[in-house]
């Protein structure tokens, strides 16, 4: 299938910075929405991660066949699930408490609610699913995830979101105390994209 270009769905630099280093060897241009000369507002109200990223992508692809273009159009869609909270915050990570309520308050919660809990039931993990939409309309997502726990304080630097209380007993560190290269080749993320990046060389061959 012929495409002019990659577009991903995200107005965020350290997402795109992620996809053009991950899909550099795929030689196809690689765009954000902006470069792309699309603004389109969003709701997700999808019910997974799937649904939202399909969403996000479908939103987009439709801005750009309006302009004739023809591209493959990727979007993510990620969050924490913490699993004796029934996976929660799931697909509202970043609306849990609020979109603008600071990290150390929704972490600080978090770690309140699980007050008590043994270290085998703090068992948690984010999801980043992505999704790509092909000029025929047709679509097809990947999902990546990194197993931790959360832990009794924050702790790290790096990172964002929850990363400060997101501890990976394989690395006896939290997820916010890994430099970033390290963090990109062992996160969920960096797993999708890997595996989308499979997915878009046998579809643009
Ligand atoms: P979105 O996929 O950009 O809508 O973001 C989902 C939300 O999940 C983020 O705002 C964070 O709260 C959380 N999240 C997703 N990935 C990470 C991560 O790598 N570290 C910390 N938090 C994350």
């Amino acid at each position: 299938m012929r495409v002019d270009r990659i577009v991903f769905a995200t107005g965020n630099a350290d997402k795109m910075r992620e996809i053009r280093m991950i899909m550099a060897d795929l030689g196809v241009e690689i765009q954000s929405m902006r470069e792309a000369g699309v603004s389109v507002d969003i709701v997700e109200d999808g019910t997974s991660f799937e649904e939202n990223a399909v969403i996000k992508a479908s939103a987009i692809a439709r801005a750009l066949e309006k302009d004739g273009v023809q591209a493959v159009v990727l979007a993510d869609d990620s969050g924490l699930e913490v699993d004796y909270l029934n996976k929660e915050p799931g697909i509202y990570s970043a609306r849990y408490m609020g979109e603008d309520t600071p990290y150390t308050v929704k972490n600080a919660s978090l770690i309140r609610r699980l007050e008590g809990v043994p270290d085998e039931k703090r068992t948690a993990r984010f999801v980043c699913v992505i999704a790509a939409v092909f000029p025929d309309g047709n679509n097809v997502t990947t999902r990546g995830t990194i197993e931790g726990r959360i832990g009794y304080e924050e702790r790290g630097q790096n990172g964002f979101g929850y990363d400060p209380i997101f501890y990976l007993p394989a690395y006896g560190l939290y997820s916010a105390e890994l430099a970033p290269e390290e963090k990109n080749r062992i996160s969920h993320r960096g797993k999708a994209l890997e595996e989308m990046k499979k997915v878009l060389r046998q579809k643009m061959l």
